[in-house]
């Protein structure tokens, strides 16, 4: 019988996985370098380490019964001596960790990912720069190791866009794939549970607004036609299924010309199903903890309308004000604010996406009265 959980990583999504773990009764030990981490807060107990600690990571393997990362860049030797009590599997976070093996995966699912090449030995910068003189369009840079919520990403709109990368922060040793820009119609995600009964459950899909290339706001239901959100339906429990997944994957998509292209994977819960928390009969916290510990999955049902709003260290304006105080919402008790930094989110519950989407301009408007 399960009775604690171990999670890899402290911040706000373990912190709201072990909200969701302890309203169902089990013991939770987060493993994470930083004592104040938001996870602290709500663990049973934390050991303080770095991912890469071996002897940590065997304590967590010795006081729990089974084990989850809350993001993917866990170190993969930890990964592998923890298998046992991972049902997540390292071999998730190996492909989610790495731009290439993540697309090479997607593609052997049969499904669509942007257009891109990969910068190595045999096809250089020099030889993508050459190209790209000859047929300059839009493209984007990507890190294949490492990069989230758009760092180490280059957009190249000019060739001196693809000479400053080149100069300021092309580095040999890092592989790097080049992307097509695509101007897509929209940004959507789906998450989706499955546990080791093969059962799987779909959240209803959000639509997302990035600032920054980073999530500002998830609008649900999301505002496509019916054709697409049946289409994000069926590639989710597909991939989930091709995955073999236990757990949760976050799946994001580009609506382009009427097709769904596969963007990223996230291997946990998700930013964009934040919502979750106060708009569907369950959450997506509550569900990965059922899927890992292969208990039965629940209700995704919407209940309301749902806009979540992001608040960013830049953002701290919205926290020292009564403004925000009508909606639900979830602080991550992070002691510094730094521009970008995901400090909180509150979910705006309303008759419909209008009324919510009305709501959460005004608070993101307050900063300019501010
Ligand atoms: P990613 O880290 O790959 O999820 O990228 C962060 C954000 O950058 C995405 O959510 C998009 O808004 C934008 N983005 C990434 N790749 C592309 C692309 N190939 N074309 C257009 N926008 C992109």
């Amino acid at each position: 019988m399960i009775q604690t959980i171990g999670i890899l990583g402290g911040g706000q999504l373990g912190r709201m996985m072990a909200f969701a773990a302890k309203a169902m009764g089990y013991k939770i030990i987060v493993l994470d370098p930083n004592l104040n981490c938001p996870t602290n807060k709500i663990a049973d107990k934390q050991i303080v380490a770095n991912y890469n600690n071996i002897d940590a990571a065997k304590e967590l393997y010795n006081c729990c019964d089974v084990i989850t990362y809350e993001f993917e860049n866990v170190d993969l030797n930890v990964a592998n001596i923890l298998e046992v009590k991972l049902p997540q599997t390292s071999r998730l976070l190996e492909i989610t960790q790495n731009r290439i093996l993540e697309k090479q995966e997607i593609k052997n699912g049969g499904l669509k990912t942007v257009h891109y090449e990969i910068v190595n030995n045999a096809n250089t910068l020099e030889n993508f720069k050459h190209k790209y003189f000859q047929n300059p369009t839009q493209a984007i840079i990507k890190s294949a190791i490492g990069g989230y919520d758009g760092k180490s990403q280059f957009k190249i709109k000019s060739i001196k866009d693809f000479e400053k990368f080149e100069q300021e922060s092309y580095d040999e040793n890092i592989q790097y794939i080049i992307e097509d820009f695509i101007e897509f119609e929209k940004e959507i995600s789906v998450v989706v549970c499955r546990n080791k009964n093969k059962q799987v459950a779909i959240f209803p899909i959000a639509e997302n607004i990035h600032k920054n290339q980073i999530l500002q706001q998830s609008i649900v239901p999301a505002r496509v036609n019916n054709a697409i959100h049946e289409k994000a339906i069926q590639l989710a429990e597909h991939l989930a299924n091709h995955l073999n997944l236990i757990g949760t994957i976050a799946i994001e998509l580009f609506v382009y010309n009427d097709e769904l292209i596969v963007n990223e994977l996230a291997p946990r819960p998700h930013n964009s199903g934040h919502y979750t928390l106060n708009a569907c009969l369950t959450s997506q916290f509550e569900q990965h903890i059922r899927a890992i510990c292969n208990l039965p999955l629940r209700d995704t049902s919407l209940v309301s309308p749902c806009v979540m709003l992001n608040i960013l260290g830049e953002d701290n304006y919205l926290l020292n004000t009564d403004n925000i105080k009508e909606f639900a919402y979830h602080f991550y008790e992070k002691e510094v604010a730094r521009v970008g930094r995901k400090m909180g989110h509150i979910n705006i519950i309303k008759n419909s996406v209008e009324e919510c989407l009305t709501l959460s301009s005004k608070l993101i408007n307050l900063n300019k009265l501010n």
